[in-house]
């Protein structure tokens, strides 16, 4: 069986057609109509495309920046805002005539990596994309845990744990809340609180490479930074207990974090002892649309037009 996984975005549509071992056969990138109906069409065309290099119909994945509500069967959340409200996966699925399943993006990449990824072999996978934003997902045997109300791993914005004095009521996140775990951890996060210190730079790579060549305030960023990722994930573990808690975005490929976190992290988790394997991902920019295609499990897909 065949598995197309598409990570629809706000500026990009990529697809990725999967063969049963998930060796990618064929993959395709346009950019992403701003219209709802036309990006049904862009989607319907883009799957077509994809199926006349293999001759025959294959299950369809798709994340997006946002979640179907299981309330309403509608689209929330999403920053790619002609989506909401809509009923993307019921829309999509008349036209292909099958059933399409929609996840979150972040779902996505803790399934990718749960499934052949940095958390093969594990039950419980817990993915963070640590970027311009901090977005999150949980993996359970492969499969994607939304969650009653659609927002299992919406861990990003909860509230910093053990919050010093001077990160009290700091910082204002877009979602409407103050000292959200996004505004520290993510990319953006982590290069703001260097500038607040009077540094320069423009990704959290580059201050980690000041701090390695001697920068003060560099270092100084990155040591509250590490201990600011350790307490967010420390409460990851202490509600969760993940058997592998897999890192993506930007922020994933600082080499340091994976030096640091298993030293920081026993001082927050409950007992004092931590052996949570915290690593990189392993397919990188792929892990979307990668995921997408496996949120159909081998013969779960049985009435393929
Ligand atoms: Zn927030």
């Amino acid at each position: 069986m065949y598995r197309i996984g598409i990570d629809l975005g706000g500026t990009k549509i990529e697809l990725v057609l999967l063969d049963d071992k998930g060796v990618e056969c064929y993959r395709q990138r346009i950019a992403t109509p701003r219209e709802y109906g036309m990006t049904l069409t862009a989607l319907a065309e883009l799957i077509r495309d994809a199926e006349q290099t293999i001759g025959q119909s294959a299950s369809v994945g798709i994340g997006i920046p946002g979640v179907v509500s299981s309330r309403t069967g509608l689209v929330k959340n999403s920053n790619a805002i002609w989506l909401n409200g809509q009923p993307m996966d019921k829309d999509l699925g008349a036209i292909l005539g099958r059933e399409v399943r929609i996840a979150n993006d972040a779902n996505c990449f803790a399934v990718s990596e749960a499934v052949d990824g940095a958390g093969a072999g594990k039950k419980l996978v817990f993915g963070a994309i640590l970027g311009t934003g901090c977005g999150a997902g949980i993996a359970i045997n492969h499969k994607v845990h939304a969650g009653g109300n659609g927002i299992g791993g919406e861990w990003g914005h909860n509230p910093l744990p053990w919050m010093t004095a001077d990160e009290f009521n700091s910082t204002q996140c877009f979602c409407g809340n103050v000292d959200c775990i996004e505004t520290f951890v993510s990319g953006t996060g982590f290069v703001r609180h260097f500038r607040s210190l009077g540094g320069h730079a423009d990704s959290g790579i580059e201050v980690v490479s000041l701090m390695k060549a001697g920068d003060v305030l560099a270092k100084a960023a990155f040591e509250q930074f590490i201990d600011r990722l350790a307490r967010a994930l420390a409460h990851v573990i202490n509600l969760l207990d993940p058997d592998v808690i897999v890192l993506g975005g930007g922020v994933s490929n600082i080499e340091l974090i994976y030096e640091y976190l298993p030293n920081l992290l026993p001082k927050y988790v409950v007992g004092g002892e931590c052996d949570t394997l915290v690593v990189k991902n392993y397919h990188g920019a792929s892990s979307g649309v990668r995921g997408a295609a496996w949120l159909w499990a081998p013969g779960e897909m049985t009435n393929l037009p």
